[in-house]
């Protein structure tokens, strides 16, 4: 049976490193098809354009079964996610409804 490895035990030395701008590296999570949910750092200026060249994996290459699976199970968090959170409007409205109709069978009652 494969198993996907668990991280190397260099990392702390790693993430003591600096980039080529002089600054900590960041913790980013990739997410293309061969490398989903692996960790590796970067320039902390990839995002404001001024990048260096700094890329360290952080995490050991996902096993093969990981790349099918990570994917899959993230694509079902994430329609787990939306559901809950149509289950929650619909909760609101429901409670809504619930408390108006409390409301009209008060009035009704003592108006009789
Ligand atoms: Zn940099």
């Amino acid at each position: 049976m494969e198993a996907c490895s668990s991280t190397s035990s260099s990392m702390r030395r790693r993430a003591q490193m600096m980039c080529y701008c002089n600054q900590k590296p960041v913790l980013v999570v990739a997410w293309t098809a061969d490398n989903p949910d692996r960790r590796f750092y970067g320039c902390p200026n990839y995002w404001v354009g001024r990048k260096c060249r700094l890329f360290q994996w952080r995490d050991d290459e996902i096993c093969e079964r990981g790349k099918v699976l990570i994917p899959q199970q993230r694509q079902r968090i994430i329609q787990l996610e939306a559901e809950l959170a149509h289950c929650k409007k619909r909760e609101k409205f429901l409670v809504v409804v619930v408390a108006l109709l409390m409301v009209i069978f008060v009035v009704l009652c003592l108006l009789r």
